[in-house]
């Protein structure tokens, strides 16, 4: 049979536009069209409409089960499956989706984290169907994307926040539209999510209990060679890694995810997917689902897809960088600069309510992203550091610095720009001097955020940065609105905005000492370095008051999300605490013994053969490994005691803070005892595999 081409297969498993218009009266298609366009209420009989002809539509491609799948605020997406039977009254059964089915379910929500939120006697939380991502099937089961909140209305997953955010920033953008005359029907942001990961051999993987309980390791001495010749970035592809990125791509592209770009990244097993970019849901949607199969395909493939954001000490970590930009529904994109000075006029205008936004609620961008895992990229020599800037080039930075000193921009036309008067230069996308470094750049037509960590729900920025727009837009539009002449209020409100919000512009090397100093000496910008330094900050009263005003949060959301986060970096790194002291009693310290004995029962055989063989090596390295077995155990009892701490700290920051300043520590010192020894140890005499078995095994 004659494979089938890829613009068949491409959304074969999703019910999507295609889907939906062939197979609804028009009625009915008009109807859930305006609820995902405009938001519209649904109608339950259009509800009704739409889950028979989805059954018809799942049954033909085999699904006998229908889930509703919600992101809960454990970081991955939960489902559970009920089959479409109905018993009928001849014995036997029918296939049956109601309407009610679609909208609203009803798991039994009481082992999902809530902070709190729900009262363990209501345990019941409910699922609303979102109509504006499609649904798709998945292992013969009809997959609805839904939002998951509690009876009382408070959200408990990752959708509703972002859902509420994106409306939030449709209603105040659009105040802006409107007093440059754009009547645009909504505006939604789009992002396109860039994925890295590890991919290494499942035998491998297996063999270590910390990639397994941890997603990293937390032990490994250095390989020879790590990333330091840069020949794996953008190298050739190793044929098992092409064999799974070509798997992975048809299952990508079956459930109507438009996977792209592919490459090798810069520490070696490293790789990268980007799709291309959708609205920020569906792209949250379509980023759980890539994580998922980019999971899945690997074992087909006998290897395992590490997703964690460090799993290896010593050569580059995984992140994401989310590109994020406006587009009103005609697809004008608001963060491109135009054709005409109005379009430009506007352009900068809302380019200022992004800077903006970054610059009020850089702790809110910061704490979005923070995890226990990507504690170790941010500030690190390799990822943006946790100081957070806005990178915009050297042409739009002396565009604004025109703007604000009244000059004129490089001479052209040697008057003072006016903006919604004069045209802007045409700067060209400032492919040149892109900076790696900048963890918020602006690239050209998008601004891409660089600080997420490569397991992150992309929903936790998006919501932030959303909101913090929003925030910009509406102070815009309170103050624009009123003005009696327009355009000299635009004026003065961007050269007013650029002069305030400036100390967050950065075009220079993020990765400096000397930044660190200038940022938050000069600058009074903020460096929160840890998840648990960052965390609390969601509590600030300016950010609830931002969060709550824009009905994003309620404030019993807040404090519940504070806490699961603060409680998620705690038992993360309190299970990577465990997992070590476990494999050091039960692993390193049995093994490194042994190793001593057999160069001990050399000394004794060698010598009694001849007085004058001085067993140099075996002496000394018996010498060195008992020290260190002696100073391991010394660690391990100290890390334990650390982690027995944890249970009498009385609160949840507290345990943070000890986290941080006690654990995190301990494992650092006792692992460097740990990697010296493996240095000294006869290979087969180690009771895990290498770094260099690990990251080079694949091939
Ligand atoms: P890079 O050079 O960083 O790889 P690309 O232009 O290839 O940049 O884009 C990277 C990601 O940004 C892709 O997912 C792409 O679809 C997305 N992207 C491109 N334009 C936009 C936009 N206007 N809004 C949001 N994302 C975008
Ligand atoms: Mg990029």
């Amino acid at each position: 049979m004659k494979e089938k081409s890829i613009p068949e297969i491409f959304g074969s498993m999703v019910f999507d536009d295609r889907e939906m218009r062939a197979r609804l009266s028009s009625d009915v298609y008009r109807s859930l069209r305006r609820t995902i366009d405009e938001n519209e209420r649904l109608d339950p009989e259009v509800a009704s409409a739409v889950a028979s002809a989805m059954r018809e539509w799942a049954a033909e491609r085999g699904a006998t089960h229908f889930t509703h799948w919600f992101q809960p605020l454990t970081g991955v997406t939960a489902e559970k499956h009920d089959s479409f039977i109905t018993p009928s009254p001849d014995g036997g059964v029918i296939m049956e989706f109601s309407g009610k089915e679609l909208i609203k379910g009803e798991p039994d929500a009481s082992s999902f984290p809530s902070g709190g939120l729900r009262a363990t006697f209501e345990a019941r939380g409910y699922t609303a169907w979102d109509p504006t991502s499609y649904a798709f099937i998945k292992d013969h089961t009809l997959c609805i994307p839904t939002a998951f909140c509690s009876y009382s209305g408070d959200a408990l997953d990752k959708k509703t926040p972002l859902l509420r955010s994106m409306q939030a920033l449709n209603r105040q953008a659009k105040r802006i539209l409107k007093l440059f005359g754009n009547e645009a029907k909504y505006v939604r942001t789009n992002v396109g999510p860039e994925q890295e990961y590890f991919l290494i051999d499942e035998k491998m993987y297996n063999l270590r209990p910390d990639l397994v309980y941890t997603g990293r390791t937390l032990f490994g001495a250095m390989p020879p060679k790590g990333q330091e010749l840069d020949d794996h970035y953008f190298g050739v592809i190793k044929p098992r890694v092409t064999a799974f990125m070509e798997d992975l791509n048809r299952e990508l592209w079956k459930l109507g995810i438009l996977a792209k770009t592919e490459h090798n990244e810069v520490a070696p097993a490293q790789h990268e997917l980007a799709p291309i970019f959708s609205t920020t849901n569906v792209a949250t949607d379509n980023n759980q689902l890539m994580m998922e199969m980019m999971q899945k395909v690997a074992r087909k493939h006998g290897m395992v897809c590490l997703l964690h954001e460090k799993p290896f000490a010593g050569v580059n970590g995984s992140g994401k960088h989310n590109n994020w930009s406006m587009a009103t529904d005609t697809g004008a994109n608001l963060l491109s600069p135009g054709e005409t000075p109005y379009e430009n006029a506007q352009f900068l205008l809302f380019l200022c309510a992004v800077i903006q936004a970054v610059d009020d609620y850089q702790d809110l961008l910061r704490l979005s992203v923070a995890t226990a895992g990507n504690d170790h990229r941010l500030g690190a020599n390799e990822a943006p550091p946790a100081i957070i800037s806005v990178f915009l080039g050297d042409e739009l930075s002396a565009v604004l610095d025109a703007i604000k000193t009244d000059t004129p921009y490089q001479g052209a036309e040697k008057v003072i720009m006016k903006l919604g008067v004069h045209s802007l230069p045409r700067f060209s996308r400032d492919n040149t001097d892109r900076n790696r470094t900048s963890p918020f750049a602006f690239t050209g037509n998008k601004f891409e955020f660089r600080s997420l960590g490569s397991s992150n729900s992309i929903a936790c920025c998006n919501m932030m940065l959303n909101a913090a727009v929003a925030e910009s837009l509406r102070q815009y539009a309170d103050r624009l609105e009123g003005a009696e002449d327009f355009e000299t209020a635009l004026h003065e409100l961007i050269k007013e905005t650029v002069k305030k919000h400036e100390r967050i512009l950065f075009n220079g090397n993020g990765y400096g000492e000397e930044w660190v100093k200038e940022a938050t000496e000069v600058r009074g910008l903020s460096n929160l370095k840890t998840t648990a330094d960052a965390m609390p900050h969601l509590l600030d009263k300016k950010n609830m008051d931002m969060l709550i005003a824009h009905k994003v949060f309620t404030e019993t959301e807040l404090h519940s999300r504070c806490e699961i986060m603060l409680e998620n970096y705690c038992k993360s790194v309190n299970i990577e605490g465990h997992t070590m002291v476990d494999m050091v009693r039960k692993n390193y310290l049995p093994a490194i013994e042994g190793y001593i004995g057999s160069l001990a029962r050399n000394v004794s055989l060698l010598k009694s053969v001849s007085g004058r063989i001085k067993c140099t090596y075996e002496i000394t390295t018996a010498e060195k490994l008992s020290e260190l077995s002696d100073s391991i155990l010394e660690k391990t009892d100290a890390l334990e005691k650390a982690l027995l701490s944890l249970k009498s700290c009385e609160d949840i920051i507290k345990t943070s803070v000890a986290v941080r300043d006690e654990v995190l520590p301990a494992m650092e010192e006792l692992r460097k005892d740990v990697d010296a020894a493996e240095i000294l140890t006869k290979e087969d005499c180690w009771p895990f595999p290498s770094y260099g078995k690990l990251l080079f095994s694949v091939y």
